[in-house]
This record gives structure tokens, sequence and C-alpha cells, in this order.
């Protein structure tokens, strides 16, 4: 019993293909990020045996609830949601490979410190608020490239990227400008060629936008809704300050 999920992916596969040759991109720069908050580990399984291996929570309190399930089957973990530095030791703990939402310096340094302490390195992707909207984590774009150097100088974390939460908006032109936005910070960062800093994935678009990102240029699409179905808790529970 599947519930949907296999044929879910499959429709979300073929929308990445679409999206991809509209744009004369190649499918295989597009790498499909299953956001699985409040999805439970036996579904999220599902997805798994089915080949997809990337894998995305927003709560480390989720990470750990699903760790000893997940682990018998092979993939990777990313982190997407709001990280409190009292939350680092955890992370490294259940094995995120990826912070995709680092978007400040005092969670980088006490991040590095860690790892440090750990003789690890992390990937991270520096978040990026590109809708302007104040409920929505995220360094200010025009505080993007001092964080990045800034985040370049300590050893331990190796910047992938960025990522962005685009507007949720039924206009697309809307949607489309944060996308945009992103993309142009990629570029003004690549540009300085800062040691230590690749500018290579554009973590952008999710079950609602993934087409726009996608002709924007992601290489990462996050996508839950679209593929486990609608969650029973708003996202506003997950991308809001408030939240414990
Ligand atoms: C929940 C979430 C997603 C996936 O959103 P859907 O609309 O369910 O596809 C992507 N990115 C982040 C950061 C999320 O929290």
């Amino acid at each position: 019993m599947s519930d949907g999920i296999l044929d879910n992916l499959t429709t979300i596969t073929d929308r990445i293909k679409h999206a991809c040759k509209a744009s004369g991109r190649n499918p295989d720069e597009v790498k499909l990020l299953l956001a699985t908050k409040t999805v439970p580990a036996e579904r999220i399984k599902i997805a798994l045996h089915a080949g997809h291996t990337l894998i995305a929570e927003n709560k480390v309190q989720e990470l750990k609830e699903k760790y000893e399930a997940l682990k018998e089957v092979q993939h990777s973990n990313h982190f997407i949601g709001h990280l409190q530095t009292n939350k680092i030791k955890e992370i490294l703990r259940y094995n995120v490979t990826c912070v995709q939402s680092l978007d400040r310096i005092d969670l980088a340094e006490k991040l590095h410190q860690r790892l440090l302490t750990e003789n690890k390195t992390m990937e991270v992707l520096i978040q990026v608020n590109t809708s302007g909207e104040e409920s929505k984590f995220g360094v200010h774009p025009d505080n993007a490239l001092e964080l990045v150097k800034q985040v370049a100088q300590l050893g331990t974390l190796k910047i992938k990227g960025l990522m962005t939460i685009g507007l949720l908006s039924a206009e697309n032109e809307a949607v489309r400008k944060c996308f945009r936005l992103l993309k142009d910070i990629q570029q003004k960062v690549s540009a300085l060629n800062i040691p230590d800093v690749e500018m290579k994935e554009l973590s952008m678009g999710m079950s609602g936008d993934m087409e726009i990102a996608i002709e924007e240029g992601a290489t990462i699409v996050r996508v839950g809704t679209a593929i486990f179905g609608k969650r029973p808790t708003p996202d506003s529970e997950y991308w809001n300050e408030n939240e414990a």
C-alpha cells in the first residue's frame, strides 16, 4: 500500500523533466529533495525504496524521531528548517550532511566550533529571504554577500550555494522575482571567486512553484505536499520565529 506516493513521485519526476525541457536544461541538473516534515518514517520509506535518496526535515525533533526507522535504508539528510544553536549537537548526531538554512553568523560560528570539536565538516547553503516576508527566515538579500564572505572564513563549513523559499502567491511573476533574485546573488558571489566558496547549488522551488524555479535555474527542488499529501499542520508553524 503506497497510498499514492509512488504515483505522485512519477508525476513529480515528469514535471521536473517537462520543466527542464521547456527551458532547455538537462534533467540531471535538478535534484529532487523530499521535504518530509510531519510525514511518518513508514511513508518516507516508500519513497526511499523507490530510489529517491535525498530527504530533509525542518525540525531536529522529527529528525530524531525518524532516525532509527530510516537508518536501514540508504539516504542523505539535509536540514531545511530554522536551526537553533542549542540543537547543533543533535544535527551532527543524526548525520545531516547539509544545512540549507544557514542564515546568520552566530549560528555559523557555533556550528563551526562544534564541527572543530568533532573533527568534522558540513556542507551548507546560505538561506536568503527573497520574498521580503517578515515571517520567513533567511538573510536579507542585501546582506547575503557579506554573510557568504564571513562563513567562508570558517574552515569546517563548505558553502555549496544558496537556498530560498519563494513568495507563496498565485502570481507567477511575483514568485519568479524571488527566484531571479537568488540567481542574481549567486552570480554576484560567483564573480568574486571567493576561496572555498562554491555557488553550484540553487535550492528553490516547492510543490506549487517548482516549474518556475527550474526555469530560473534551480538545481534542487524541495517537494513535500505533492508527494506525501497535505500536511496536518500549517507551514507557519515551521516558518515563524515564535515556534519552539
Ligand atoms: C515544507 C517545505 C518545503 C516543501 O513544501 P511543499 O509545498 O509541501 O512542497 C520546501 N522547503 C521548505 C523549507 C519547507 O519547509
